[in-house]
């Protein structure tokens, strides 16, 4: 079976990507790998579903034993993809949708250089923290943190391989744009290296 395309979708905290993403798994190609963190739930999420929560023990016993196929230290967090629910997923055939910091993707990428490295930005910066503040689910430190964090996320934005803009209530025409580029990717040359073979055996 072929195997799912890697897809990175990282962005800057108020960019939009979780809603992105919610919009992309309605879908049975794509498929997301729930991270583990050791931050605190916001009201709403999941055990499971948005994280599996854990704690900084057995984070770091994880790290050890090697269950992580990256992971990062986020805002004084530690958040990591667990390597073993990715693999089911591409061994599936589904893309496997991966929201990280630009962290986790820079070594993603050098893991996987096939991985397809999107990123999500809001219109402007001045937009990003309307936006965060907007929200209401973090203090006013971590939200100067977070915006902090977002100026030195945009300066690895030459690694990424595309950027999708999350223009006012975008989430479905992002959603569109991301279905787009990985409609592209499966067409290109460079994934199809035994394209010529192909055509002339069959
Ligand atoms: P949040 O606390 O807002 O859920 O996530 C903070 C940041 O951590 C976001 O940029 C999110 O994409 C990123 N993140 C979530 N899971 C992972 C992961 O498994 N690895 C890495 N490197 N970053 C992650």
């Amino acid at each position: 079976m072929e195997e799912g395309l890697l897809i990175v979708l990282s962005g800057p905290a108020g960019s939009g990507k979780g809603t992105v993403s919610q919009l992309l798994l309605r879908s049975p190609d794509f498929a997301f790998s729930v991270s583990a963190t050791t931050r605190a739930p916001r009201p709403g999420e999941v055990d499971g579903v948005n994280y599996h929560f854990i704690t900084t023990a057995d984070f770091e016993e994880r790290i050890r034993r090697g269950e992580l196929l990256e992971y990062t230290n986020y805002c004084g967090n530690y958040y990591g993809t667990l390597r073993r629910e990715a693999e089911a997923i591409l061994g599936s055939g589904r893309n496997l949708l991966l929201e990280i910091e630009v962290e986790g993707a820079a070594n993603i990428k050098r893991l996987r250089p096939d991985a397809v490295l999107i990123m999500l930005l809001p219109p402007s910066f001045a937009v990003q923290e309307q936006r965060l503040r907007g929200r209401g689910t973090e203090t006013e430190e971590k939200i100067r943190a977070r915006l902090t964090r977002s100026r030195e996320e945009l300066d690895r934005l030459p690694i990424y391989d595309y950027i999708v803009y999350n223009r006012d209530d975008g989430a479905e025409a992002c959603a569109d744009d991301v279905r787009a580029i990985v409609r592209a990717e499966r067409c290109s040359v460079r994934r199809n290296p035994d394209a010529e073979k192909k055509f002339f055996e069959r």
